[in-house]
């Protein structure tokens, strides 16, 4: 077992921690302040190919093996979470669907155009009456000679208002649960496609979440992903990937915040001991380090298993991953705000933004209540089979 990061993955860490620090944070606070990322930024995020990091080379990606890209996306996570809203979920849940399952030439279009970030992919799988329970989807998709014709409403989408493509998830037949459910590639200028409501959520500046809209909405065949009934399959591969990088993502938030503690413990003075010095203290700062380090350990195997290939392991690792991070950096980010005290508290500081902007890890992309049910179910499984091996 190795536990050092080969030299290939240390350059680019290196790298991309670089951009962050000189080209992304610094407009953080603007960001927060006013909704808007700059055209400069998003310049750079293409440049340097974050669009695009483990989406294959000859569709323009960077090729990056999905602990390359976790080792990119932990850097990115240090910045505003614009940039990885923007960025990074077209890496996955924007841009899977169309690499695996897509007929060659709708993958052909679209990739390298979400690769290189020219293009957003927005992943439309949530409605009103179901996000945990997706089989129970109710967007219908009508055959109607060479075409689809979707009707429904779905909500929450991110990026939606400045996608470009959507996987877009519809049942043939409600009735028929998972086994109806069928996905597209649907362009954004489609007829009968519309952007709704803007959900303003509780962090996230600079990138939109929404509703989108069907009405009589004609989809050639073409853009049909893998086959009729396999959409809700479609929808959990993708998962894999998206959960696999928000493990990745909570780890760098985290890490952002443990240095924002270490530094002000070193410095704050509190009865006539700096905060550091107090035992109190210490022992804080030690559970962040160690759920960090455990949390780390974890996103890289799930990242590494997604590498190997094993769909099963795959998923059970991508779970665990996610609902160990999230929970991790949902701690680390009270107990920093703590430590800041009222300053942590205040909008002076980012303290309170990557507080808030942590928060959603426990519910998109499948909540933590969904992790915990799929790392249950598959330590029944690990169980009854070496029971049975016995
Ligand atoms: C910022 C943001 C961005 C999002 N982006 C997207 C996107 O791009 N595309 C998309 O399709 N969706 C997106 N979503 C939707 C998100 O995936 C859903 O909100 C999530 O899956 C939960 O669904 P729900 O909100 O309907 O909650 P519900 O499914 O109604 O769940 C409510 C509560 O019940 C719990 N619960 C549900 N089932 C069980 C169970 N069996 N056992 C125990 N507890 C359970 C849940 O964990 C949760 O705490 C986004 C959401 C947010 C907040």
């Amino acid at each position: 077992m190795q536990f050092e990061l080969p030299d290939d993955l240390r350059l680019l860490q290196n790298r991309v921690r670089e951009f962050v620090r000189t080209e992304l944070q610094p407009h953080d606070a603007q960001i927060e302040e006013t909704g808007n990322v700059p055209e400069s930024a998003m310049a750079g995020l293409r440049k340097m190919g974050l669009f695009g990091t483990n989406t294959p080379k000859q569709w323009g990606g960077l090729g990056l093996s999905m602990l390359g890209s976790c080792i990119a996306i932990e850097e990115l996570a240090k910045a505003h979470t614009a940039f990885y809203y923007l960025s990074g979920v077209n890496v996955h849940i924007g841009s899977k669907a169309i690499e695996f399952f897509a007929k060659p030439d709708i993958r052909d279009k679209w990739l390298p155009e979400l690769a290189s970030g020219r293009v957003i992919g927005a992943f439309a799988l949530t409605e009103p009456d179901a996000g945990s329970d997706a089989a129970r989807i109710q967007t219908i998709a009508r055959r109607d000679g060479d075409h689809y014709v979707i009707d429904g409403r779905k909500t929450y989408i991110t990026n939606a208002p400045a996608a470009g493509v959507f996987t877009v998830f519809a049942t043939l037949d409600p009735s028929a649960g998972a086994k109806g459910i069928c996905a597209f590639a649907v362009d954004a200028k489609t007829p009968g496609l519309s952007i709704g409501r803007v959900v303003e959520m509780a962090a996230g500046r600079g990138s939109e979440h929404s509703e989108l809209l069907f009405q009589d909405c004609r989809v050639h065949r073409d853009n049909l992903l893998g086959q009729e009934g396999e959409g809700f399959a479609i929808a959990m591969r993708c998962l894999d990937a998206g959960r696999t990088h928000w493990g990745a993502y909570c780890v760098g938030a985290a890490s952002q915040l443990l240095e924002y503690a270490l530094d002000h413990v070193s410095k704050r003075e509190v009865f006539g001991r700096r905060l550091r010095d107090h035992q109190g203290v210490e022992w804080q700062i030690a559970d962040m380090a160690s759920a960090l380090h455990a949390a780390r350990l974890v996103a890289y195997e799930a990242a590494w298993r997604y590498d190997q290939g094993d769909a099963a392991a795959r998923t059970a690792a991508a779970a665990l991953s996610k609902y160990t991070g999230a929970d991790m950096v949902s701690r680390i980010a009270d107990t920093t705000l703590q430590l800041f005290g009222g300053s942590g508290y205040s909008k002076d500081l980012p303290i309170e933004r990557i507080w808030r902007e942590t928060r959603v890890v426990r519910i998109l992309d499948g909540t933590s209540e969904i992790m915990r049910q799929i790392i249950a179910r598959n330590t029944f499984r690990t169980h009854e089979r070496r029971n049975t091996a016995v």
